[in-house]
């Protein structure tokens, strides 16, 4: 009787497919491929995050820098920030 090869990641299944590289079986397959997706919408979010403060930082360099070398109190400048221009999304490729 031929022996049944295991998945190598749980080792208590067999492979999903015996002729495949893949080593695994399909929970596993399973369990990696929804990691992987729900780690795609992780990094997607981050790296718009990141963008939106990059806007938010120039747009407020901006506004700030129009304003030369004038004496600025607090007050002022939370104003400045509340009225500054909100970032746009950049079109899309
Ligand atoms: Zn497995």
């Amino acid at each position: 009787m031929p022996e049944i090869a295991l998945c190598s990641k749980c080792g208590e299944n067999p492979r999903a497919d015996e002729d495949s590289n893949n080593p695994w079986c399909k929970p596993c397959r399973a369990k990696y491929q929804k990691e992987y997706q729900d780690s795609k919408v992780t990094r997607a979010t981050a790296k718009g995050f990141a963008a939106g403060v990059d806007a938010a930082v120039k747009t407020l360099a901006h506004e700030f820098g129009r304003g030369g070398s004038a004496m600025v109190s607090c007050q002022e400048v939370a104003a400045v920030i509340e009225r500054a221009p909100r970032p746009r999304m950049p079109e899309q490729a």
